[in-house]
């Protein structure tokens, strides 16, 4: 029998931090549990090569379920399948995006959860060669590069910004986030840093981390309204591991709702329709699905697009609407996109456009009460009337920096939608034939205080004890930025809330675990 402090599910984003936070202490017995594989692929490595990750070994490779708002399409959804998680296999951008959204949580119940709240964990996470000290970190696992060199073609993306009327922003995690600003990147050496190789690389070693890889964790041992640890499979062999402590989730937006579904968390109904008995009744258990939904307007080159890997690259952050939050993000690209990764055939570049704060909120179902059958995701992309408005405010927004003087010298003229699609309806039938994930999904199993939320402010999940999550399904709504920086915080923040109670509950000798101390709530 393996019995642990705590077992930590999911070796993504969240799950290394927690896994090397935990373990500091060498009184503390932590197991990682990871479904993929533990070595990187080749390609990992390469930042140039990650969209070519999706639908490899490490990929889950999940697809949605068929979307009304974007014409009834299926779209791929790729999470990282290996330690590390999708964070192995994202674009690797760092940035926090702006404190309202992260102020909205609070606001929506989340107590205690807000932007100043979390920056200590923002600054806890990185480390970064210059920045303001007062948002930035010096000393924490995950480096961040910032290359001193711009290729002439994103200086035009840049300068092209500014003409658009973006504010300079000399750091998007710094004081603001709006304006036009460098992205800082998960690279390192010009090699991928994961949180696997930020944070577990240096822990792996210690002698109370065990790591275990190919493990598809299939249900939690839940009896009386506690945890007590978790069955798992490897090669379809059946292996269980018990926690002292506690069971801590992270196995992402889709994994954690699933896994708390097949023990029997969630929505009665919904568990007795897939044959499942019902544990305990949450409602909220894969509830509130969003996304980041994205397009962009394509342009064919007058001349070639030379660029390097090794260029920084900008990002916009802007509002739609003067008197609201930042709420839409354009990125660039070297290539003409057409609709739904169909190759490009031309040179030219795109002018990304995501619109950060949709209100469409979806939901995440058991297909079945089978651990390996994907689950059903509907995001439900452009189901509220002003997600669409504010995309179509996104694509006239990327239209004027795509436009500028600035780019003059590449530009040969706008490919997609094209100058002849001028009215709102026809810009909107674009975008819901060209909408695709910008990969940030969040939100299923979210912070709060009201009978449909998951787990309360100290991520512990209502009604059961000894268990707890902490990765992108606590977002409450999601950020206006690339989630895995806020991910890290999130992770960094449950660490830390984790160690605390464990430090305040010693003295008192209550309860031993782990051979050394330790406290159960
Ligand atoms: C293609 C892509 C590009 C992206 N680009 C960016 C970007 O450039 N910048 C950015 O900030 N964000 C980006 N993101 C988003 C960001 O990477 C995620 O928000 C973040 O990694 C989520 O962290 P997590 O810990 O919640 O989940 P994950 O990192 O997905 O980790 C979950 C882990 O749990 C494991 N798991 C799941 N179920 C089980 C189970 N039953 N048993 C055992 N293990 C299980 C999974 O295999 C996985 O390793 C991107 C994401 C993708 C997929």
């Amino acid at each position: 029998m393996d019995t642990f402090d705590y077992v930590v599910i999911g070796g993504g984003t969240a799950g290394c931090v927690l896994a090397a936070r935990l373990s500091q202490d060498p009184g503390v017995r932590v197991l990682l549990l990871e479904a993929g594989q533990a070595e990187p692929l080749p390609a990992m490595s390469n930042p140039a090569a990650w969209l070519g990750l999706a639908g490899t070994a490490v990929d889950w490779a999940y697809t949605t379920v068929p979307q009304r708002g974007v014409d009834e399409a299926v779209l791929p959804w790729p999470r990282g399948k290996v330690l590390g998680g999708s964070s192995g296999i994202n674009g690797m951008i760092h940035v926090r995006g702006d404190r309202s959204s992260y102020d909205a949580w609070e606001t929506a119940g989340a107590a205690g959860w807000n932007y100043e709240a979390l920056l200590p964990f923002f600054k806890r996470s990185e480390q970064v060669v210059g920045g303001d000290p007062v948002y930035r970190g010096m000393e924490g696992p995950m480096r961040i590069s910032r290359p001193a060199t711009i290729d002439a073609f994103w200086q035009a993306c840049f300068d092209a910004a500014e003409e658009a009327g973006h504010t300079r922003n000399e750091d998007n995690n710094g004081a603001a986030a709006e304006g036009v600003s460098w992205i800082d990147n998960n690279v390192v050496d010009g090699v991928r840093q994961s949180a696997a190789d930020a944070y577990l690389a240096p822990a792996v070693h210690r002698p109370n981390l065990t790591v275990v890889a190919n493990a598809l964790a299939r249900r939690l041992r839940i009896e009386n309204g506690t945890c007590h640890g978790v069955d798992y499979a490897i090669d379809g062999q059946a292996r269980t591991a018990f926690a002292a402590g506690e069971v801590i989730l992270t196995a992402g937006v889709i994994g954690t709702p699933q896994l708390l579904l097949l023990s029997g968390v969630g929505p009665s109904q919904h568990l007795r329709e897939v044959g499942l008995d019902v544990v305990a009744d949450l409602p909220g258990v894969g509830l509130n699905l969003q996304d980041h939904p994205k397009s962009q307007v394509a342009y064919t080159a007058r001349q070639p697009l030379r660029v390097s890997q090794y260029s920084r690259k900008p990002l916009v952050l802007m509002r739609s609407d003067p008197a609201g939050s930042p709420d839409l993000q354009t990125i660039f690209v070297h290539l003409p996109m057409r609709p739904r990764f169909t190759p490009a055939q031309e040179e030219g570049y795109s002018v990304i456009f995501s619109l950060m704060t949709p209100a469409s909120r979806g939901t995440l179902r058991l297909a079945s009460a089978d651990p390996s059958e994907a689950p059903l995701i509907d995001p439900r992309y452009l189901a509220e009337a002003s997600d669409c408005e504010r995309m179509v405010t996104g694509l006239r927004r990327a239209r004027e920096i795509g436009s500028a003087s600035a780019l003059g010298p590449w530009r040969d003229r706008e490919l997609l939608p094209g100058p002849d699609v001028p009215t709102d309806a026809a810009l909107l039938a674009y975008v819901r034939q060209t909408l695709t994930t910008y990969y940030h999904p969040v939100g299923t199993c979210r912070i709060g205080s009201d009978s449909h939320s998951v787990v309360d402010a100290q991520l512990r999940v209502r009604g059961i004890a000894n268990l707890r999550v902490a990765d992108a399904s606590v977002m409450p709504s999601v950020v206006s930025a690339n989630t895995n920086a806020a991910v890290l915080a999130i992770a960094e923040r449950a660490a830390s809330i984790v160690t605390d109670e464990l430090a305040t509950a010693a003295p008192s000798g209550d309860l031993v675990y782990g051979g050394q101390r330790g406290a159960r709530r």
